[in-house]
């Protein structure tokens, strides 16, 4: 009988309970621990609402702090511990696991407070010593990375021989009705598409000025929109795992309205991650504008429109060049009505649950840590319809990039 336990009562905290509430006989025992544990309790108790049977069990925790997450680790006894707190928990969380000899998984991979930088090396450093423990951690099974990085991994397992360019492509053309508003954790989001641009090319990583590089892209049942090189943490794990690509790129589509106010905040100097003394108070700027900002998981009621995130792969099969499309889009009213959560939040706790049931069940095992695209995508895509994300494909079409 399995037991898992969920850090995080975020917005995608929310649609994984429900997620897996709903599929009972996969996860019978399930915890929802947070910083703030009413935050627990509003997401366990509606999804009680929402299925019935027996409530979920929820706790306070701090998760930076690894002596507390050992003890609420001991405490419940899961098989697995899923992250969907910040990425800045990962480390911790990580190490409860290695003390306590329990699977981890996560969404989004490690990032220093201190430092608006994201990449696997801190994590994949953990690989000698899961491999010792003989437990497993998932990287990155979410969405973008995630589902995309399955998407590429079942392209290549039965499309390509050899993948030569692959070009994600991330689309959310919804209307949430707010001036400014970020879909996910604004500290994260910001921290995010602030950077620079970057792509491998060659095997080199280049490096673009923040939103300089633009394409109008079309996307299914969509049409065009405004598509910015932006750099994305799977790029990294992608191309070390299928060496044959020769150029890996991102493309988020953003409004000008949306720019337009990010470069305020940049200009103001809001977007700020070093202390400014306030008052005798030491106020982080970045830190303080999620206070002022929507509430990502409000937006969800009044969210109209989709998303549309796929992967554009051009490479050979049998000596020819082929090109391949795969997708998914998905409504924000339909993730709200399910979920009481937006689309952003859905098509990223949906893949969690998956992950989670792959590892639960035995169909992905191993010891070390470990990347989606390094196991059989085919289970995980058999499920992906299952629980509302389904895919198309679209094969020798003019990918526009
Ligand atoms: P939210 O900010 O809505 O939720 C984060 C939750 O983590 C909050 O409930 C917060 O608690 C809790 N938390 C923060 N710090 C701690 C701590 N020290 N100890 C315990 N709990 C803590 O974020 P989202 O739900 O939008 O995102 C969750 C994760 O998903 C993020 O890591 C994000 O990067 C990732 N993500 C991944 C995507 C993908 O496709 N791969 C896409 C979108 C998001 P409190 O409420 O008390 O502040």
């Amino acid at each position: 009988m399995s037991r898992v336990l969920i850090i995080g009562a975020g917005g995608v905290g929310r649609v994984v309970v429900f997620k897996c509430v709903k599929n009972r006989d996969v996860f019978p025992h399930i915890m929802l621990a947070s910083r703030t544990k009413s935050k627990c309790d509003i997401i366990a108790d509606d999804a009680q609402k929402a299925f019935g049977g027996e409530r979920i069990h929820t706790a306070g925790v701090d998760a930076d702090n690894v002596d507390e997450m050992v003890n609420l680790i001991r405490a419940f006894k899961p098989d697995l511990v899923l992250n969907v707190a910040l990425p800045y928990q990962d480390l911790p969380i990580m190490d409860a696991c290695l003390a306590t000899g329990v699977d981890y998984m996560d969404t989004a991979n490690y990032e220093p407070k201190d430092e608006a930088k994201f990449e696997y090396s801190w994590q994949w450093a953990y690989h000698d010593r899961y491999k010792d423990a003989g437990i497993m951690a998932l990287l990155g099974c979410g969405f973008d990375p995630g589902v995309t990085s399955i998407f590429t991994a079942y392209a290549a397992k039965h499309y390509f021989d050899e993948i030569h360019y692959l070009d994600i492509v991330d689309c959310n053309a919804g209307d949430h009705g707010k001036a400014f508003a970020t879909n996910f954790n604004p500290e994260i989001n910001i921290r995010e598409i602030t950077q620079k641009g970057k792509f491998y090319e060659n095997g080199e990583w280049k490096e673009v000025e923040p939103h300089s590089v633009m394409k109008e892209l079309n996307y299914p049942d969509i049409g065009p929109k405004k598509s910015y090189l932006i750099y994305h943490e799977e790029l990294e794990s992608l191309v070390k795992n299928f060496p044959t690509i020769k150029r890996a790129r991102f493309w988020m589509t953003f409004g000008d309205e949306y720019l337009t106010h990010l470069r305020v905040i940049q200009n103001i100097g809001m977007d700020r991650i070093d202390p400014v003394n306030y008052k005798g108070t030491e106020v982080i700027p970045l830190e303080f504008l999620k206070y002022v900002l929507p509430d990502p998981g409000s937006l969800g009621e009044n969210y109209s429109g989709e998303t549309s995130i796929g992967c554009r792969i051009k490479g050979i099969k049998d000596g020819k060049e082929r090109t391949y499309y795969i997708w998914n889009n998905c409504k924000h009213q339909d993730a709200f009505n399910e979920t009481g959560a937006q689309g952003v939040s859905f098509t990223t706790g949906v893949p969690a649950m998956i992950g989670a049931k792959m590892i639960i069940t035995g169909q992905w095992k191993g010891n070390g840590v470990f990347n989606v695209e390094e196991f059989d995508p085919d289970p995980f895509m058999a499920e992906l319809p299952k629980h509302g994300l389904p895919w198309h494909e679209s094969f020798d079409i003019d990918l526009e990039l």
